[in-house]
């Protein structure tokens, strides 16, 4: 009876382990042929040397709009018409405050057109930090095979890449068949009013966007464990943003005798319980597309898991939940980030308030996220108040025209890489843009490293001079393929 009991067991494991087993070996990439890295030839000192100019452009947004540095603005855009003069003389310009938007007429105008977006405002470096840079932020110096300084990388590589590229087609008598928007805008760190500007005077003219294409990821170099390929997550949606103020109260008095629980425990308690309970998410819809597709690259463990993901479903959620950047692409966050109490030592709040910053997943709502909370954590003693927000944006489709045209030009410009469906987890200009667009991708052609993420609004902001030349490669693809189909 127990021998036949272990036999059926064994029985059972056995298919198990040959189920998973077919299926991991399954789970692996298409062998194609390998793809000719084939770029044109650009002027790269040229190009090098045109980004470096750009850094020294003081063209900082700061939050408070009084100290806005009108003058580095205007001498960018006068910079940019002297430095780019057939990108100047051949596409028309329209300026919105500062931001700038250039048309470059297609022959056939029945095409809806596609627009490439960017923006060369930068985000200052924090007063004290200066000492930590190797180099100068704002002195664009070239140095260890680096382009050095504020936007580098966020994002005068995209302004200046783009029209690097859009020059070089010009010189190289190129016509576009589909009309080809560039928009730069000159606020994007602080709301994007510029492009808010620019989406509102397209949308009145009755401009529908074929798909756009704007700041967003990098390719990726090392930032997935085991994958030695070149991974591209061209972002196909921004996730929202909402402000929730928990608010709990007690009664007040004196804090000689304080009551069992006062205004600050409850607010505590709350936290802790929201702490407790996150948003669901899981690896589904857009992010279950990305990990299928990578961890068909990574090593056997990995692809073990993956590949079945029926059988271990919960266990990758946790553990991929574990990881801050990974669980912001699963699920909406939840951050408490200003707290509010007493105004005075010795005296008890009779309201206590955290401050929560939701960055909201397309999954969720504004409403979703606020009745979450609600549930949680509502009671006669703790009020939830909604202070204002973003919805998370639509999904681009990762089967459309524009997605496919930057994967093809990936390959013809990197070779070994392999392009998925990404989300973008801050906000960008794109959200504006998006709003007359088919589709819409977030995603920069430039390939970085993990050590070059502190740059962003950080420390050390720089560029690999041939992941830069790389991508102006790319965006020239881009730009000649999106405009010709
Ligand atoms: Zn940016």
């Amino acid at each position: 009876m127990l021998k036949k009991f272990f036999l059926s067991l064994f029985t059972i494991l056995l298919a198990l382990l040959s189920v998973t087993l077919v299926q991991t070996f399954m789970h692996v990439a298409d062998e194609s042929k390998p793809i000719e890295v084939k770029g044109v030839s650009i002027d790269e000192a040229k190009a090098i040397q045109n980004l470096s100019a750009s850094i020294k452009f003081k063209t900082i947004s700061h939050q408070e709009r009084e100290k806005f540095p009108q003058q580095e603005f205007d001498n960018f855009i006068k910079w940019a018409s002297l430095t780019y003069p057939e990108f100047h003389q051949v596409l028309m310009l329209e300026q919105f405050e500062h931001s700038l938007l250039f048309k470059w007429e297609g022959s056939d105008a029945t095409l809806a057109p596609i627009l490439f977006e960017g923006h060369y405002d930068v985000v200052p470096v924090i007063p004290g930090t200066e000492d930590l840079w190797e180099e100068m932020p704002f002195a664009g110096t070239i140095a260890k095979n680096r382009i050095w300084g504020r936007g580098a990388l966020d994002d005068k590589s995209g302004v200046i890449g783009l029209m690097e590229a859009a020059t070089y087609l010009i010189q190289n008598d190129f016509q576009p068949k589909r009309t080809i928007y560039f928009g730069f805008g000159h606020d994007e760190e602080i709301g994007g009013g510029g492009a808010a500007l620019i989406t509102e005077k397209l949308r009145k003219e009755g401009v529908q966007l074929h798909w756009s294409l704007g700041e967003g990821s990098f390719v990726n170099r090392g930032f997935f464990p085991g994958v030695k390929k070149l991974i591209a997550p061209i972002n196909v949606a921004e996730k929202g943003i909402m402000n929730l103020m928990i608010v709990a109260k007690a009664k007040g008095g004196h804090s000689s005798t304080p009551p069992k629980r006062t205004a600050v425990t409850i607010l505590a308690e709350a936290l802790v319980k929201l702490e407790k309970e996150p948003l669901p998410g899981s690896l589904e819809g857009l992010s279950a597309a990305m990990f299928d597709e990578v961890s068909k690259h990574m090593p056997f463990g990995y692809r073990f898991l993956f590949a079945n993901r029926w059988l271990f479903g919960d266990m990758i959620d946790s553990q991929i939940s574990s990881t801050p950047v990974i669980n912001a692409m699963i699920r909406t966050t939840t951050a408490p980030t200003m707290l509010n109490g007493s105004i005075k030592s010795n005296v008890l709040p009779i309201e206590a308030s955290a401050l929560i910053n939701f960055r909201l997943h397309p999954r969720d709502s504004i409403n979703s996220v606020t009745e979450h909370v609600r549930r949680v954590v509502g009671s006669d003693e703790v009020e939830v108040r909604y202070l204002g927000g973003m919805e998370a944006s639509d999904i681009s489709s990762w089967t459309s025209p524009g997605f496919k045209i930057v994967s093809a030009s990936l390959d013809k410009i990197y070779g070994d890489i392999v392009s998925v469906p990404g989300l973008m987890i801050a906000a960008s200009d794109t959200r504006h843009y998006s709003k007359i667009a088919d589709n819409s991708f977030r995603f920069n052609p430039f390939s970085i490293v993990p050590e070059d993420m502190t740059g962003f609004h950080g420390t050390n902001e720089s560029i690999d001079i041939d992941s830069f030349v790389s991508g102006v490669q790319t965006y020239i693809e881009i730009i000649r393929e999106g405009s010709s189909s």
